[in-house]
């Protein structure tokens, strides 16, 4: 019998590849507003807007914070004359979802553990692009609902966002809860908290916090065979 009854996936990193899609948006929105997009402009936006990321699950920023921040700095640090608020961050928010490539393995997983095990998304992001990105991948198909964290009103990994997220599950036992994901600072932080066990997909251990997922495994099309051990 399986261990685990409900599978909580996150979506960016896990199952689809978000650093591809964020690089066409980026490339999209921006060339439009008088950017020379290249590599240097999309390295420096990944880990700016990364590390507004990591403020907003520290509850340091609110998303508001976030979206209004992110385009800001671009402009000023390029010299470009900034359009208004919610200019760039619109093109940029409809060219991101646009963006749906499967990670290799995801959507044969999906397909695999739906014959054995409820699942669910659980995403941080914006539901008209991530409803987009999930509907174009195939993947909604396949998952009985999507979480996505500006719809819920929390982010992960604060535990509203997981409270509100049992809640729709039916308040099921906690042990029959999988959370698997490729963040240790939302995913893992969000299912320790919580009190549910995690899988974190990584080619490499974790390093650096104080808190550690249930399992490691280093790639999502692994993520059957190792469940099925756990039988
Ligand atoms: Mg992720």
């Amino acid at each position: 019998m399986a261990k685990y009854k409900y599978l909580l996936f996150d979506t960016d990193r896990t199952l689809l590849d978000f650093t591809k899609a964020q690089r066409a948006a980026i490339e999209k929105a921006l060339t439009k507003y008088g950017f020379k997009v290249d590599d240097e402009v999309q390295d420096f936006y990944t880990s700016w807007n990364e590390s507004l990321w990591r403020r907003l699950e520290k509850r340091e920023i609110t998303h508001d914070d976030l979206v209004k921040m992110r385009f800001v700095v671009m402009c000023s640090r390029y010299g470009v004359p900034y359009p208004g608020y919610g200019k760039i961050e619109s093109d940029y928010i409809i060219a991101l979802s646009e963006g749906h490539d499967l990670l290799p393995g995801a959507l044969e997983t999906i397909q695999a553990l739906k014959e054995e095990y409820r699942l669910y998304i659980v995403t941080n992001g914006i539901p008209m692009v991530q409803e987009r990105r999930l509907k174009e991948s195939g993947l909604i198909e396949y998952v009985e609902d999507a979480f996505i964290s500006e719809a819920i009103g929390f982010n992960k990994p604060d535990i509203r966002y997981f409270e509100e997220v049992y809640k729709r599950l039916g308040e099921p036992p906690k042990e029959e809860i999988l959370i698997i994901g490729d963040s240790m600072s939302a995913d893992i932080k969000g299912g320790v908290d919580f009190g549910v066990d995690t899988m974190l997909i990584s080619e490499h251990a974790p390093e650096g916090f104080d808190f550690s997922p249930t399992y490691v495994v280093d790639n999502i099309s692994k993520v059957e065979e190792y469940l099925k051990k756990l039988e």
